[in-house]
């Protein structure tokens, strides 16, 4: 049983949009995970090969519990019961407590896809009748991360005392983001520009940085 997954198109996606929270979930003795949906092999930079040992280190300084990467096509991933089901198999066999999935606002054709997927692969692993082994499961909780569109978030994590590792993690994907990686696609000064998005969510929870999160349901809160 994980206590915390985050679901990632491409390797890189999770440390972008969740790296801080999983830090701190992680230093807060949770357990905590990573599903790469592809190796990014589409990528104009870098190689899967390259990209592999760039999450082996993220993970390692984001104290992974659990890093898995279900070698989907990058840049042609399309909503099918097969994927649906290879993922419900893997949510029944880990059991998150909280799972994050890829907004779907965003440019990126895997992040839409994987948007749709995911949810529709909970549902099935929550299905007492499936074609699926093991018992049926549903998750504590559901949220979508940020990743290249914006969302009103419907809760912020602080992330305040993360953002060294945040940003540690981030800089593992030298082939994406430094050097000539640095371009038209992926603009410059990443580090700065994503960090001042925290340094924005941050403000509305009264904390220096924060990573936000939608629920597509009203999350519940007693207030007293
Ligand atoms: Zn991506």
């Amino acid at each position: 049983m994980l206590d915390f997954l985050v679901i990632s198109p491409h390797p890189d996606d999770a440390e972008l949009g969740m790296g801080g929270s999983l830090a701190r979930a992680k230093a807060e003795g949770r357990s905590t995970g990573i599903i790469d949906l592809t190796r990014g092999e589409a990528a104009t930079k870098g190689t899967p090969e390259i990209r592999e040992q760039e999450a082996k280190a993220a993970s390692q300084i984001l104290g992974l519990d659990l890093r898995l990467n279900l070698g989907w096509p990058d840049s042609r991933i399309m909503d099918s019961e097969d994927r649906r089901l290879q993922l419900a198999h893997h949510l029944r066999e880990l059991k998150p407590r909280v799972i994050v999935a890829p907004h779907f606002n965003d440019r990126h054709p895997d992040h839409v896809a994987a948007a749709h997927i995911i949810p529709a692969a909970l549902h099935l692993a929550g299905l007492k009748n499936s074609p699926l082994s093991g018992t049926p499961f549903k998750p504590e909780n559901f949220f979508y991360y940020m990743g290249n569109g914006p969302f009103e978030a419907s809760l912020v994590i602080d992330t305040s005392d993360y953002i060294d590792i945040w940003e540690a993690a981030i800089r593992c994907y030298d082939s994406q983001f430094t050097g000539e990686a640095a371009s038209e696609t992926v603009t410059p000064d990443i580090y700065l520009r994503r960090r001042g998005r925290a340094a924005y969510w941050g403000t509305f929870i009264g904390a220096k940085y924060g990573e936000p999160l939608w629920s597509p349901r009203p999350v519940a809160y007693t207030p007293f």
